[in-house]
């Protein structure tokens, strides 16, 4: 029996839930009941809400006050109200991230976030108790679908930096493993070495799930393949979050970790927006988000099936409402019904979220992210990307702010060039950082194959 499963589940929910007013569980029943409902009458719970929403705009939310002429077909048509408002990027949210906090909040009580990654450009943004509580069930709704509760002991598997940095102290360890019951292995440098000794240690925890990176998940698979390093427990799934999930990964992490892989699609700063049922479909969380795909150059709705830029309306954020929000991902809606009999609507997978794993000299897998983190700590950098053509090459394209000069640039570059010694990077200043086949800048490129390079490594 799993002592700490049985303590989260039965003392530490009701204990947060009695003293701090938690509400996850509540918020998980309301989640596994309207899973059952029907197309309809999830559209009518969806519109209500985004109805109260709405109203909380125009009333208290400076960026949202001169649409309080809507008022009218808000009560009467909320979605044809909620396409009279402009769609939102991220820029100019960013530039007047202000005026989208409720008036009536008090700020002390905010919860204050910022978004890594993919833009490389940070983001600060604010939300609440409730939306995180909201964001966190669905979650576990999700993961429910995979036999997981609250309480179920896993493995993440990390590669963002900025989190292992706080993952780095003792008492997050601490409340990790008993809080969460959880343990984490850093996948930002990882070697084939030390893959037996996490799978030693994996087996002595043994947990129900696994839960990473897609691009972490996979090294870390490759290295189980290349060592026939074989786990002798079936976990219930490997969770794969935070970036798209490609079919070469979800078979070697399948093969690897003998399970299912399980797709999550959420982002920070719009919540757990889909996850993977058992039977492979694509459910999204519409109790807590308003989806729209539009064409990226026209914003016209594109046709089910076909992809667009998404745009999601947070249910929940009444604190920092954003209405409209463009992710900067491509997806796709469908209208096929899932064999699961789950009434929530599918989409199909997500295009253009990715960070690589890039390969040192000396065989460490370095996650993309940690160049985004030290990108953070050097203000003359507006933008950079580094391709990696090999493990003895690559290029560092850098954007400099306007009033920033190039020895500026030195720290950065150093930073960049510790983090892959031996490396040959050629360093090149650049008006502008041209997006990628997906319509997405991306950071981080790693332009060959990962298993070729390690087999390579491993014949020289
Ligand atoms: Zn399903």
């Amino acid at each position: 029996m799993d002592l700490v499963k049985v303590f989260i589940e039965n003392i530490l929910y009701p204990v947060m839930e009695k003293k701090n007013g938690n509400r996850i569980r509540k918020y998980l029943t309301e989640l596994t009941s309207s899973q059952q409902m029907t197309i309809q009458a999830l559209n009518e719970l969806q519109t209500e809400k985004l109805k109260a929403l709405l109203l909380e705009c125009i009333a208290n939310v400076p960026a949202y006050r001169p649409y309080a002429y809507l008022k009218d077909e808000i009560e009467t048509n909320p979605i044809s109200a909620l396409k009279k408002i402009p769609i939102l990027d991220k820029d100019r949210f960013r530039d007047t991230s202000e005026n989208f906090i409720n008036d009536t909040v008090d700020k002390s009580s905010l919860i204050s976030n910022i978004t890594g990654g993919s833009t490389g450009q940070p983001l600060n943004f604010y939300m609440d108790r409730r939306t995180v509580e909201h964001y966190e069930a669905a979650r576990w709704r999700g993961l429910s679908w995979s036999g997981i509760t609250p309480g179920s002991r896993s493995v993440m598997i990390w590669g963002n930096p900025i989190e292992l940095d706080s993952m780095k102290q003792k008492s997050y360890h601490l409340k990790e493993r008993w809080l969460k019951n959880r343990i984490i292995i850093p996948a930002y440098s990882l070697k084939s070495d030390s893959i037996i000794n996490y799978i030693n240690r994996i087996e002595r925890f043994k947990p129900e799930y696994f839960y990473g990176y897609a691009s972490a998940l996979h090294a870390f698979a490759i290295l189980m393949l290349k060592e026939k390093a074989r786990l002798s427990f079936v976990p219930k799934a490997v969770v794969s979050t935070a970036e798209t999930l490609h079919d070469f990964q979800r078979e070697a992490i399948e093969s690897a970790f003998g399970c299912r892989v399980v797709n999550e699609y959420g982002a920070r700063d719009a919540g757990i927006l889909a996850f993977e049922c058992e039977h492979g479909g694509m459910h999204i969380t519409v109790e807590n988000a308003v989806f729209e795909v539009v064409d990226p150059i026209t914003s016209e709705d594109q046709p089910i099936g076909e992809n667009g830029a998404l745009i999601v309306t947070d249910l929940n954020n009444f604190s920092m409402p954003r209405l409209r929000y463009k992710l900067g991902d491509s997806i796709a809606l469908s209208d096929k019904a899932c064999t699961c009999g789950r009434g929530l609507p599918l989409m199909d997978n997500v295009v253009g979220r990715e960070d690589d794993v890039f390969l040192t000299i000396d065989g460490k897998l370095v996650h993309g992210h940690v160049f985004s983190h030290i990108a953070r700590s050097h203000n003359p950098i507006s933008k950079f990307q580094i391709r990696q053509h090999s493990p003895q090459s690559a290029c560092l394209h850098i954007v400099l702010h306007s009033d920033s000069a190039v020895s500026e640039a030195d720290a950065f570059i150093r930073n960049i060039k510790d983090v892959l010694p031996g490396t040959d990077i050629s360093v090149s200043f650049v008006d502008e950082i041209p997006a990628g086949k997906s319509g997405k800048y991306r950071y981080a490129i790693r332009e060959f194959d990962l298993e070729q390079g390690l087999k390579e490594m491993h014949t020289v």
